[in-house]
């Protein structure tokens, strides 16, 4: 399992079906713990870059499921992070219970099939622990320069995602969406329209890299590619617009024929 540099200061960490990331700042940055038993192999890659348990300073948590909360109470015992987290899935963390969603929903066949293969059966139980600092919308981390959080909901109540500018501008997308097989919807959701509004507002952030949950991370001109997976274009075709142009010359007449 090899730890692969992205940019000058951020690292994928593959953990099989899942992805960390570790940002360097003066100490490490780690988003996202990987499955229950997934510490080991965290802290073997790191130590392809030269560091140790402790200098894992943050844990960055996109949100519980226990593919990405799955080892966050291991690497507390291991090293001195401090856990961050939304609120909103904070007492999962802490009740050691990721619940997946009542009613799920699919953009496509293929991820129902995806999610009734790994996800439907597995178990939601995570290693209990306590987060020791809370994030909402809206706020920059004074971590790494400055990350700006973006509450993201859709694939569960409490995900975020992560904006870091620097000198490429980078994107923790979490499962907001998937680059398993291009970039495309994430295997569910719980509530499709609050997701798409989530990708709308993603897209809109000016980033050259995202970092997924699954698949591979995408290294160039990634909003772009955003903005055209997921920003629907109104009017749908090119075709629609002489008629929007009539209409609206119609009402600019009006007001003037009622005088
Ligand atoms: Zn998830
Ligand atoms: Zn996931």
């Amino acid at each position: 399992m090899k730890i692969k540099r992205l940019t000058a200061n951020v690292y994928e960490v593959p953990l099989g079906m899942v992805n960390a990331f570790i940002i360097e700042d003066d100490g490490l940055i780690l988003v996202d713990t990987g499955a229950p038993g997934s510490a080991g192999k965290i802290l073997a890659a790191i130590g392809e870059i030269g560091r140790g348990p402790e200098d894992i300073q943050h844990i960055l948590l996109t949100h519980a499921h226990p593919d990405h909360a799955g080892s966050v109470a291991e690497l507390k015992q291991l090293t001195q992070a401090k856990v961050w987290m939304h609120p909103a899935e904070f007492p999962h963390l802490q009740n050691g219970f990721s619940p997946k969603p009542p009613q799920p929903v699919f953009s496509s066949f293929l991820n129902k099939m995806l999610y009734r293969l790994f996800v439907r059966n597995a178990p939601g139980e995570i290693p209990a622990a306590t987060a020791d600092e809370l994030m909402e919308d809206g706020d920059w981390l004074p971590l790494a320069g400055g990350m700006h959080v973006a509450h993201i909901p859709g694939h569960s109540p409490g995900q975020v995602a992560f904006f870091m500018p620097g000198q490429k501008n980078v994107l923790f997308a979490a499962d907001a969406a998937d680059n398993m097989f291009g970039l495309s919807y994430s295997c569910f959701y719980e509530d499709l329209a609050e997701a798409q509004h989530s990708l709308e507002r993603l897209a809109t952030f000016d980033f050259d890299v995202a970092c997924f949950g699954h698949g591979r991370s995408m290294l160039k001109d990634a909003a772009e590619r955003f903005r055209k997976r997921f920003i629907p274009v109104h009017p749908a075709t090119p075709a629609q617009w002489p008629a929007v142009e009539t209409e609206a010359m119609v009402r600019m007449h009006e007001p003037e024929e009622k005088i």
